[in-house]
C-alpha cells in the first residue's frame, strides 16, 4: 500500500513536471512566433556598386537596395543593413554573423561551396572600360594591358583568365570604386567589371574621357542572388519572397525605376 502510494505521487509529480514543460514550450513559441512581432535579421553590403548599392549623401540606396526593402516586406522580417565592404561583407555571411548579403553578388560554383543562395535576381555579363584612345575592341585586347579589377570579384577572375592568374599587370583593389579612380589617374589602361556598373560610370563620368566595350564571347553571362550562410534556415522564406516579389510585379517596378526599360522576367527563370 505504502509502495502504490510512493508510486502515485511519483506518477503525479512526473505529470505536473510534463505539464510545467508544456507550457514553458508554449511561452516560448509564442515569444517567437507571437503576432506582431517580427524577427530582425542582420544584413550586411558592400555600398561601391552603384546602381546596385551606393551610399547618397550618405544613405544606402540602389537597386538592391530597394529589392531588399521589398522582398523582406514580403517575407515579413525586420532588418538591420550595414554597409561592411566586399570581403568583411563575404566573411561575416561566411561566419554566420549575418544573415544574408545583397551587392551584386554573382553566384557561381566555387561561391556555392561556401555559401547558399536564392535563386537569380539580375543578369549580367562583363565590360571593358578603357581611356579613349586605347585600341580594345575584344576582351582579349587587354592581354598586354595593366588592367584594374576589385580583389575577390568575378571580374578579377575574368581577366585572369586572360592575362594569367596574379598577373604582374593585374592591380587588385578593395572596390570597384577605387579601381575606376586608378583609371582616371592612368595607374591602370583598362577595368573590368560589371557591365551596368561599368555603364553607370560611363554615364555619370563624361569628363574620364573613358569608353567601354563588351564581348560576349570572352565574357560570359552570370547571375546576382542574395547571399547567406550554408543551411540558412531563412533562405526557404526570403527565396520564397523573392520569388512573389518578382511574380506580383514589384520587381518590374523596382527595375523601371533604376533602369528605365523593362525585365526580361524570363531569363531569370533559366
Ligand atoms: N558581381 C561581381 C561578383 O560577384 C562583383 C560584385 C561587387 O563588386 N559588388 O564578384
Amino acid at each position: 500500500m505504502n509502495k502504490l502510494s510512493f508510486k502515485g505521487i511519483v506518477l503525479f509529480l512526473l505529470v505536473v513536471l510534463a505539464a510545467c514543460g508544456t507550457s514553458n514550450n508554449e511561452e516560448q513559441s509564442e515569444g517567437t512566433n507571437g503576432t506582431d512581432e517580427k524577427q530582425t535579421l542582420s544584413v550586411v553590403t558592400e555600398a561601391g556598386f552603384m546602381p546596385f548599392t551606393y551610399l547618397d549623401k550618405g544613405e544606402l540606396v540602389g537597386f538592391d537596395i530597394d529589392l531588399l526593402a521589398a522582398v523582406m516586406e514580403e517575407a515579413g522580417y525586420d532588418y538591420k543593413l550595414e554597409n561592411v565592404g566586399w570581403d568583411a561583407m563575404l566573411l561575416s555571411v561566411e561566419d554566420g554573423k549575418a544573415d544574408l548579403a545583397i551587392a551584386g553578388i554573382t553566384v557561381n560554383e566555387d561561391r556555392k561551396e561556401s555559401y547558399d543562395f536564392s535563386s537569380p535576381y539580375f543578369e549580367s555579363t562583363h565590360k571593358v572600360v578603357f581611356r579613349e584612345g586605347e585600341n580594345i575592341t575584344s576582351g582579349q585586347d587587354i592581354k598586354d594591358l595593366k588592367v584594374g579589377v576589385q580583389a575577390g570579384t568575378t571580374g578579377a577572375e575574368a581577366v585572369e583568365k586572360i592575362l594569367g592568374k596574379n598577373h604582374e599587370y593585374i592591380s587588385k583593389y578593395d572596390s570597384n570604386t577605387l579601381a575606376l579612380m586608378s583609371l582616371q589617374s592612368g595607374d591602370v589602361d583598362a577595368v573590368v567589371t560589371d557591365n551596368v556598373v561599368a555603364d553607370e560610370y560611363v554615364a555619370n563620368n563624361p569628363e574620364a574621357n573613358v569608353e567601354m566595350i563588351t564581348d560576349p564571347e570572352t565574357f560570359e553571362s552570370e547571375f546576382y542572388g542574395i547571399m547567406f550562410p550554408k543551411g540558412s534556415e531563412v533562405k526557404a522564406d526570403i527565396d520564397a519572397a523573392l520569388q512573389t516579389v518578382i511574380e506580383n510585379g514589384t520587381y518590374t517596378e523596382i527595375y523601371q525605376e533604376w533602369f528605365g526599360a523593362e525585365p526580361d522576367l524570363e531569363a531569370l527563370t533559366q
